[in-house]
């Protein structure tokens, strides 16, 4: 429909409604599988000659260290340079195995997500344990940067029901991204509850990130900021997996963010209904 605007002109409104039949819908659907299917053989596929590489490429370098380095004092400058060099070879090719072998993980993880087949192990369970094991889990991170993790849990958190491990996982990525874009400061990982929904987030005081990218960094394969050429290699894949988990357990993930001054990623989970004391164990035998 048309409409004047206020200088006489005329805004034309344009309202399109897109409608798929059920059979392109059924089409559509069976296409997303195919795709997750093929995604998962080739990175099943690529999984095992990689395992491969990378476990007789840490045997090499293992050799090295206990047969070729005893000579290095004893040779000459030339052929201490080549050890040097098949040293250095061996090491690139295991750090970019390992890589690689996690792109193929998160790729795999992703795809199952999904595409529904990932059996979700939920039980009611402590925010404060999910948050204690990421920290456990990444603490060497912080003594290799000499940054340091604040825990802020608030008293009393109901319990949420989620998957353990999922949700460890989901923290862990928070937090080493924190590591991996912070040079100074702190990161704060704490737990508050709001309404019905139980709060974690994970603060740092690291590069930020501009107001219109902050909804692409959930986006699959997407890594944004300037500092594109030299930030540490990651695979773009964390943040979509963080948000799969979150939204399978009914909540929602969110970034808010200042250049310059730092992130702070929250996710927000329902809290179990009730409480635990309220549930009655009944004993058959009495
Ligand atoms: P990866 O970290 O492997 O690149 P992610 O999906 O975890 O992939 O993150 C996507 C992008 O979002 C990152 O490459 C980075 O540009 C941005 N990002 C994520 N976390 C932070 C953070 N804490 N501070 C600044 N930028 C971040």
């Amino acid at each position: 429909f048309n409409e004047e605007n206020e200088a006489g002109g005329c805004i034309v409104h344009i309202k399109y409604e897109a409608k798929i039949s059920l059979e392109e819908n059924k089409r559509l659907q069976e296409l997303d599988r195919m795709k997750s299917d093929f995604l998962s053989t080739v990175s099943h596929e690529l999984r095992t000659p990689l395992t491969s590489v990378l476990g007789f490429s840490k045997i090499i370098k293992k050799k090295l260290q206990e047969l070729i380095f005893p000579l290095v004092q004893t040779s000459e400058k030339k052929v201490n340079r080549a050890i040097k060099q098949v040293n250095d070879n061996v090491d690139i090719i295991i750090s970019e195995s390992q890589r690689l072998t996690s792109l193929i993980n998160d790729v795999l993880d992703l795809s199952k997500m999904e595409a529904g087949r990932i059996e979700w192990e939920m039980e009611p369970l402590a925010v404060e344990e999910v948050i204690n094991r990421a920290a456990t889990a990444t603490s060497s991170l912080f003594e290799q940067k000499g940054l340091t993790l604040i825990t802020n849990i608030e008293d009393g958190l109901p319990q949420i029901v989620g998957d353990l491990d999922r949700l460890i996982q989901t923290v862990i990525n928070l937090i080493s991204n924190a590591v991996k874009f912070t040079e100074q400061g702190s990161i704060t990982c704490g737990a508050k509850a709001a309404g019905d929904t139980v709060i974690v987030s994970v603060i740092d005081t690291g590069i930020g990130i501009a107001g219109n990218d902050l909804e692409k960094v959930f986006e699959k394969f997407k890594q944004v900021g300037d500092t594109l050429t030299d930030k540490p290699k990651g695979t773009g894949l964390g943040l979509p997996i963080c948000k799969q988990i979150v939204e399978q357990h009914g909540g929602r993930i969110w970034v808010e963010s200042q250049i310059g001054k730092g992130s702070n990623f929250s996710f927000a989970l329902p809290m179990l209904k009730g409480n635990k004391n309220d549930v009655k164990i009944i004993d058959m035998d009495a």
